[in-house]
Order: C-alpha cells, then sequence, then structure tokens
C-alpha cells in the first residue's frame, strides 16, 4: 500500500471504514477500571435495554463477533438438523457464510429462491415448500430475508409482510438478516418496529460493524420461546465474549443519541449523491434500484480495471456480477466526486 492511499475512503464495503466516534468514545468510557466479565456489566445491560427502546418492546438480545455467527446461530435456533431454510439465491447465508449456517445446525439445508431485485417473491415461498410433502424432502422451517438486500434493495413493510403471511400459511419463521438494518430503516424512514416484529419478523441479526463499531452484531428475539438456551448456543460456537463490555459499549454510543440512524442515513444519501452522478452518463448501465447505500453499475473491463489502477477499490463479483459501490458512513461527498471524476476522466479517453 503507499502512502497516498493510506487514507483514502473506498467503495469496496462498508467494513472498510473505521469506527464511528460515538462507539469509539463509548469504548474508551468502557476502558475505565474493571469491569465483571461475559456481559455482566452496566454497558452490556444499558446496550440491550437500547435495543429494547428502538424496537418498543421486550426482546431478548445477545451479542457476538459478528455477523455470519449472528446469522448462523440465529438460524439454528429455529430449526433441526431436518429442516430447511429458505433464502434468496443471492443471500449472504447462502452465498457468503461458508456454510456456517448449515454447521452451526447441524446440517439443516438451505433452498434457494428467486425474486427481482434480491428480493424473495412470496411465490417462490409457495412452491418451493408445495414442491414436495414427503419425508425424503428437508422439511421448510424457516425463511430468512435480508434487509437492506445484498444487492442493496429494500423491502418496503408491505413486502415484508406480504412474506409473513406465505410464513404463517406454511408455518414458517422468518428470520432477518440485518447486517445494513439501518440503512433499510433510514430508507424506508419507518420506526424499527414496524418492519420486524409487527410484519412478523421471529429475530432479527442486527448489524453494528457495517454503520461505524469495530466489532460486534446483536441478536435480537421478538419470539422469546426461540431464545432459550441461546447463551449456551453463543459459548459452544466460542461467540461469548470475555471483555463483553467492548462488544456492547459501542452499542450504546451508537444507539443513545441516534448515531446509528444518522450514520445509516448519510450512507445513503452519499449512495444517492454517486447514482445521481452516474445517471447521465449514457456509457454506464445501473443495474438494480439503488435504495440504501450501495450503487451497481456495469462497468468495461478497461474502464473498470482504469480505476482499480488509479487506486480505487470495490468488488465485481458480488450478487448478480456488475460493480458495487458500498458507501461507508464515513464516505465524504468530495469522495464520490474524486471517484467520478476518474471515471468520466476514463471514459474520455476511452472513445478517443
Ligand atoms: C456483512 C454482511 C453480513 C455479516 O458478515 P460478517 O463478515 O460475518 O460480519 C451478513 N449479511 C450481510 C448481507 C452482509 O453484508
Amino acid at each position: 500500500m503507499t502512502d497516498k492511499n493510506l487514507n483514502r475512503r473506498q467503495f469496496g464495503s462498508d467494513n472498510y471504514a473505521g469506527v464511528c466516534p460515538e462507539a469509539w468514545q463509548a469504548m474508551t468510557l468502557a476502558n475505565r477500571g474493571h469491569v465483571k466479565g461475559y456481559g455482566d456489566d452496566e454497558w452490556t445491560t444499558r446496550a440491550a435495554d437500547l435495543i429494547r427502546d428502538v424496537f418498543e418492546t421486550q426482546c431478548e438480545v445477545f451479542f457476538v463477533f459478528n455477523g455470519t455467527a449472528a446469522n448462523s446461530l440465529a438460524l439454528a435456533s429455529m430449526c433441526h438438523s431436518y429442516h430447511s431454510i429458505l433464502c434468496h439465491e443471492t443471500a449472504h447465508v447462502e452465498t457468503d457464510e461458508c456454510g456456517a449456517p448449515e454447521f452451526f445446525s447441524n446440517g439443516t439445508k438451505v433452498l434457494l429462491l428467486s425474486g427481482e431485485n434480491g428480493k424473495i417473491d412470496p411465490a417462490a415461498i409457495d412452491r418451493m415448500v408445495k414442491r414436495r410433502k414427503d419425508i425424503h424432502y428437508p422439511k421448510p422451517r424457516v425463511v430468512s430475508v435480508t434487509q437492506a438486500t445484498e444487492l442493496g434493495t429494500v423491502y418496503t413493510v408491505d413486502e415484508i409482510k406480504g412474506i409473513w403471511s406465505m410464513c404463517k400459511k406454511l408455518n414458517l419463521r422468518m428470520h432477518m438478516d440485518g447486517a445494513r438494518f439501518a440503512n433499510a430503516v433510514a430508507s424506508l424512514n419507518v420506526s424499527p418496529k414496524e418492519i420486524t416484529w409487527q410484519a412478523g419478523v421471529d429475530v432479527l441479526c442486527f448489524g453494528g460493524t457495517k454503520n461505524g463499531t469495530a466489532v460486534g452484531d446483536a441478536v435480537v428475539f421478538f419470539n422469546s420461546e426461540l431464545a432459550r438456551e441461546f447463551d449456551y448456543r453463543c459459548k459452544q460456537a466460542g461467540q461469548l465474549a470475555s471483555k463483553m463490555r467492548f462488544l456492547s459499549a459501542p452499542w450504546v454510543g451508537l444507539l443513545q443519541d441516534g448515531a446509528w440512524l444518522r450514520h445509516a442515513s448519510h450512507a445513503n444519501a452519499m449512495a444517492a449523491h454517486l447514482e445521481k452522478s452516474l445517471r447521465p452518463l449514457p456509457e454506464l448501465k445501473i443495474l438494480f434500484p439503488r435504495q440504501a447505500n450501495s450503487v451497481f453499475v456495469e462497468l468495461d473491463a478497461p474502464i473498470r480495471e482504469g480505476l482499480w489502477k488509479k487506486g480505487w477499490l470495490f468488488y465485481n463479483f458480488i450478487g448478480k456480477g456488475g460493480c458495487r459501490l458500498m458507501c461507508a458512513w464515513d464516505l465524504t461527498e468530495e469522495d464520490v466526486n474524486a471517484f467520478v471524476a476518474d471515471l468520466k476522466d476514463l471514459l474520455l479517453s476511452a472513445k478517443s
């Protein structure tokens, strides 16, 4: 890495960003003196209480190290090994967790659903469940939805409720992978309860890492029956942090004065600005509706490589292809403008 690029903000992922000041400040405060371990501390109690305030209900909250652990352990708590989990074909639990959901549930099979723009079509759930009724088929038990989706789109309240009605009809539970839940809430401008427990979500994996913490995602059980012995599940999986306060304190920082939504709104606004700057360029094709903090765009290989050569980082293998330009909480309009200027230069020289 050259010095010049050392601190450049990028479009690779929102986990490229550092820790937000609110989370950092809370970590500093949590670092004073001695505190009991394993979550038996005031920071962890306060963080869980703040999450209950956010959702306006008595949910049960657990902090684990990352999103893969959150999803896998949450899903494992929702099914037996002979069950199946239904998710979109581009879902992180299917494509980016190295089989952890299957592993932690002792073999529960993941079945893939289709749907436009990274969202599950309720009719696809019906088809998958009714395809087979016999004992040889892994019994469908959970639908996992990602909010915001892997393609940067967002399920509306009605869309989540549409999936819920299908789940009720077919006796399925609903899990939500909310690695970018904050971006979805900011985008929809709804209260968090409207797109979770009031729309049928049993368990939410609430992401902090992509929105400004260093580490630590929350597993939020709206269905408390499913939370039974979840603490043992976490411990066995190596997910019970000894110095738990350093996972929970950042959440206090994020939640206590609304920083989580400010940061997510800002990231969304940067993606909107990026989209607005790219739309007028006729050589480019924007791939999905931009509803959260990423823009997917088709870039010819020479342009893509030209941008990489200029030091910009972004991926071109996520979801359904195209280049994913992910905007983090700390991205600035100047960063976006600098990227767009380089892109325009490359397009211009490609023409001549
Ligand atoms: C980042 C992400 C996760 C969590 O990934 P970890 O690297 O395990 O923290 C889960 N779901 C989605 C959609 C993500 O983008």
